[in-house]
């Protein structure tokens, strides 16, 4: 048995207290990660910090802004009017995650800060992993490793970012809204995450104690049609192998706006950059489409088990294209 001290906060500023003064300490919201994390020995916290009292719970249009809590639940965003109309592609990719039991408990701060499902992250009876205890190797690199990334890793550690939901909102340029003990500040989510090559054990770019309070996420431009496919071992209750959240402005059969987002293959939520410059002004159609995703996998890192992702993840790309841009296969 171990001692584990609850606390729930009052407010904001309490919260960030709490925990950026005990190093032991971190923040509870839905659960759904950390009571599993904790449950398997991976994470040890002395104090959870309930934040789900807190006032971030508001869904608030600000004109081309939606301002969303953090203690939203994943549910609750995909059952909102604007996102339907707007952003469908945020909806979508809500929808695909998890189970409807867990989206009415998992928030969305919770979302974009869920942990690895690196099945050697998981298991502390496994020695090496560069995540849980930095410098001792990375297991999945010569063992099974379907569920992991090529893009953003090396063989330090190859651990898939595992949100559906972060992959459309890099897409869309959201961003988030932190408050720590020496102030408030905003960081776009295409900055927020460190890439498994660059860090294995450090995820993001929080202090330890800040707390995410919300994210913004810009709607669409007028004309805009987006989607969100994932493709997954079964239809539902599971994560990504691959996946990809695309927005597109169409006109007279030429691209003339495109936003994309690549889920199961990088160690980060990723933003295809290259894939967007490729398919700006250019024709609508399967040509472009499959060239630009040959961009999407430049530079792949595999291992055996990975390999497979490279084709799969290009055409996962050109079929959301095709589907959002409403091009026949
Ligand atoms: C069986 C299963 C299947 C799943 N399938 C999917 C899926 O298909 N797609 C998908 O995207 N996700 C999936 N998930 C993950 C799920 O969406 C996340 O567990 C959930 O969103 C986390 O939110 P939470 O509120 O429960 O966070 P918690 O578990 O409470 O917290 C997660 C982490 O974030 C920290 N934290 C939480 N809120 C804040 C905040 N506001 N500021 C700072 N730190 C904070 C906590 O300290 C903790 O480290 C699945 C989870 C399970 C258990
Ligand atoms: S992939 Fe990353 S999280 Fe998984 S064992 Fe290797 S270092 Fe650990």
């Amino acid at each position: 048995m171990r001692a584990l001290e609850y606390v729930r906060a009052a407010d904001p500023g309490e919260a960030v207290r709490l925990v950026s003064g005990d190093p032991q300490a971190a923040f509870l919201a839905g659960g759904t990660t950390q009571l599993d994390l904790m449950k398997d020995g991976v994470l040890n916290p002395g104090l959870l910090v309930d934040i789900t009292r807190l006032p971030l719970h508001g869904i608030e249009p600000n004109g081309e802004m939606l301002h969303v809590g953090s203690l939203v639940t994943m549910e609750e965003l995909a059952a909102d009017p604007v996102v339907a109309a707007r952003i469908p592609l945020v909806r979508e990719a809500l929808l695909a995650g998890a189970s409807t039991q867990l989206r009415n408990m998992a928030t969305i701060g919770g979302n974009l800060l869920q942990r690895p499902r690196c099945r050697y992250f998981r298991d502390p009876a496994v020695p090496q992993c560069n995540k849980r205890v930095p410098g001792s190797g990375c297991a999945a690199v010569e063992n099974t490793a379907r569920m992991h990334a090529i893009l953003g890793v090396s063989e330090r550690c190859i651990a898939a970012h595992a949100s559906d939901v972060a992959v459309a909102l890099v897409a869309l340029d959201a961003v988030v809204r932190i408050q720590g003990v020496s102030g408030r500040r905003a960081v776009p989510l295409t900055d927020f995450y460190r890439t498994a090559s660059e860090s294995p054990e450090r995820e993001n770019v929080l202090a330890h104690g800040e707390l995410i309070t919300g994210v913004d996420i810009p709607l669409l431009p007028a004309g805009a049609r987006s989607g969100y496919l994932k493709v997954r071992d079964r239809a539902s209750y599971e994560f990504a192998l691959t996946s990809a959240a695309v927005a597109l402005v169409v006109s007279d059969g030429v691209v003339r706006h495109a936003r994309v987002g690549l889920g199961g293959v990088g160690s980060t939520p990723w933003r295809a950059w290259g894939v967007e410059r490729e398919l700006s002004d250019a024709p609508a159609d399967r040509a472009t489409f499959r060239q630009a995703a040959e961009s999407a996998v430049r530079g792949a890192w595999t291992v055996p088990g990975t390999a497979f992702k490279v084709e799969l993840a290009q055409r996962t790309l050109v079929r959301a294209l095709q589907t959002v841009a409403g091009v026949a296969a």
